[in-house]
């Protein structure tokens, strides 16, 4: 299978719940290592975590990352 960019928007969460067989964690890892688009898009998505981090001085739960994630997933689309 070759991982392409709407793969990752789909898989992402399972990918950061670290819910993936190892095949196709590997190809999002090689994706991302490659991928200009994701590559911004995974940094972003960090950045925003850790500055959610930093205000709320706790650790953003898995449910939280979904939710991140999904918005910012939106965001990208328009
Ligand atoms: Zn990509």
């Amino acid at each position: 299978m070759v991982i392409k960019c709407k793969d990752i928007f789909e898989l992402f969460s399972d990918y950061l719940d670290e819910e993936l067989e190892s095949d196709l964690f590997t190809e999002i890892e090689e994706h991302l290592g490659e991928c200009e688009h994701c590559i911004s898009f995974f940094h972003t998505y960090q950045r925003t975590v850790t500055l959610c981090q930093s205000i709320e001085i706790v650790e953003v739960p898995g449910k939280v990352h979904i939710k991140l994630w999904r918005t910012l997933r939106k965001e990208i689309k328009k």
